[in-house]
């Protein structure tokens, strides 16, 4: 089962083939508006709306796309986001005197610093964002009980994937290193919250603040352990100090 990329309604079919060369594309029955005009677009447009943060590109890579591959974007994002803070983690090591971090470089530093380490607690922080944000969503949908028929933990588990593909753009800090941190980083943190709430939305047929109930807690403990990751790195010039 389909559904419109306008309204979220259920569509038996997007389009009827007459013969291999002519198809129509078909209305949705409940707004009236072609149901998903992207099935006859080129995907670097629908990239580029997903991009923009379009509800209804969403819907179609979600729904009514023969796109799988969630998984294979999840490592992506995961080794992507472990490098970043692993090459943060370096430029922050780099920008103090050898001398002096002959004095302060420890273990501890030396094993948060570790990339295998980075990977297990990026691992640790995505793992906990989506569980949270699945248990959260279900106790939601227990007291409210408004549960949308087409929910599924599959399909917002996906959705949390795509729309955490924000962070990519984190990505760009590793080739132009000044915007790997501080306030720059502060704007892809923010773009992909939209993102994410976009995504949520989707599947679970709520407006941007019933999707930042559900999405709160995941953030609040993703940001709780990628600080307690990143605060022995940016300790490393406060020690010097003193
Ligand atoms: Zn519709």
């Amino acid at each position: 089962m389909y559904i419109c990329i306008n309204c979220g309604a259920e569509c038996k079919e997007l389009f009827r083939r007459y013969c291999p060369s002519v198809l129509k594309i078909l209305k949705c029955e409940k707004c009236g508006f072609v149901a998903d005009k992207y099935i006859e677009y080129d995907p670097v447009i629908v990239f580029v709306d997903l991009i923009l943060i379009e509800k209804s590109a969403y819907r179609h890579l979600l729904y009514n796309s023969t796109f799988n591959a969630y998984w294979k974007l999840g490592i992506i994002l995961w080794l992507t986001e472990s490098f970043r803070a692993w090459s943060f983690c370096d430029i922050t090591e780099t920008d103090v005197p050898a001398s002096e971090v002959d004095l302060v470089r420890d273990d501890a530093v030396q094993d948060h610093c570790n990339f295998y380490n980075l990977l297990i607690h990026t691992a640790l922080a995505f793992a906990a964002f989506i569980c949270t944000v699945i248990i959260v969503t279900e106790l939601k949908w227990f007291i409210i009980g408004k549960k949308p028929y087409k929910y599924s933990i599959k399909d917002l588990s996906r959705a949390l994937i795509v729309g955490g593909c924000g962070k990519l753009l984190g990505f760009l800090g590793i080739v132009w290193r000044h915007i790997a941190s501080g306030p720059y980083y502060l704007l892809i943190q923010g773009y992909t919250v939209l993102c994410l709430l976009t995504a949520y939305s989707v599947v679970c047929k709520s407006g941007r603040g019933g999707s930042l109930i559900g999405l709160i807690a995941g953030f609040l403990l993703y940001g709780y352990i990628c600080t307690s990751i990143s605060s022995v790195h940016l300790n490393i010039p406060n020690i010097t100090l003193t």
